[in-house]
This record gives structure tokens, C-alpha cells and sequence, in this order.
């Protein structure tokens, strides 16, 4: 907690960051990000882990607020789950040239598959490792506490 600013060696406190992610023709406020911050010079450490938290919030409020979101916020969402559009379209179980449609703006991507990519985003927010073993196809619940046995 207590290392020196990397950039002008002053003492670094933890405070809230305000930040505006561009997200597609949308600017997003964000003043959920914590980070060691330096009290002289303002220079912030932020972890990659940090900056990806910042990406999905904004995507994901988006997502829930736009239903007309467009094709650069979903592609920007799905950049921000890591994924290609091989991927998301096996994780939304859709072709990936419908996902090439939604995001060049060919198609509006249905509400649902919006709802969708929240619920993705929720997941690689909240619990990482599940969300690699989605990405991976392997069951979400391996190695956790809830097991699913068929009634
Ligand atoms: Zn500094």
C-alpha cells in the first residue's frame, strides 16, 4: 500500500477516480474506479484487471440503457469481454456473421442478445474464472460449490 509514486516518488493513496470511457457515440461518467493514486503529481496506478473493470461498466450500462445501443458499442463490448467474434457467437449460440452483421450496423441486435452480453459481462465482472471455462465451453460450475446432478 504504502509504494512511492513510480513518476515523482510521493506518497500514493487509494481514492475514487473519475474517469469518461468513450463507448461507440456514447461518453460514459465512471466514478466507480478506485486507485492508488499520487497525492503530488495525480499519477494513477491502475492494473490491466482495472481497466478492463472500467470497460465492461461502461459497455454493460449502456447495454441496459440503449436498446438501440449500435454496432460500435457492440463491438466494444465484446472487446472488452476479450473475446473474438468467433467466440461471442458461440458463447450467444448465433453464427459468427451475425455477429460481423450486428456490429457493422447491418442488423439491430435483438434485445435479448443485448441482455445477453450484460449477463456475460456480469459474469467475467464478478467471477472470472467461470467466465473463461464459458468461453472455453467447459461447465460453468466445475471445481466450484454448486454442482448440478441431473432430478
Ligand atoms: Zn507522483
Amino acid at each position: 500500500m504504502n509504494h512511492p509514486c513510480p513518476e515523482c516518488g510521493a506518497t500514493m493513496a487509494m481514492k475514487s477516480l473519475e474517469h469518461e470511457e468513450r463507448v461507440g457515440g456514447f461518453r460514459v461518467l465512471d466514478r466507480a474506479c478506485m486507485a492508488l493514486t499520487c497525492e503530488a503529481c495525480g499519477a494513477a496506478d491502475l492494473s490491466l484487471r482495472d481497466l478492463q473493470l472500467r470497460e465492461l461498466r461502461a459497455a454493460r450500462i449502456v447495454l441496459l440503457d440503449r436498446a438501440d445501443a449500435g454496432g460500435e458499442v457492440y463491438k466494444y463490448a465484446r472487446k472488452a469481454l476479450g473475446l473474438r467474434q468467433i467466440d461471442l457467437a458461440s458463447l450467444l449460440r448465433v453464427e459468427p456473421e451475425t455477429i460481423s452483421r450486428w456490429e457493422n450496423g447491418r442488423v439491430a441486435m435483438p434485445r435479448a442478445e443485448q441482455l445477453a452480453m450484460v449477463a456475460l459481462i456480469d459474469v467475467a465482472e464478478h467471477d472470472p474464472e467461470v467466465f473463461t471455462r464459458m468461453v472455453r465451453g467447459e461447465p460453468a460450475g466445475s471445481g466450484k460449490k454448486l454442482v448440478i446432478r441431473a432430478a
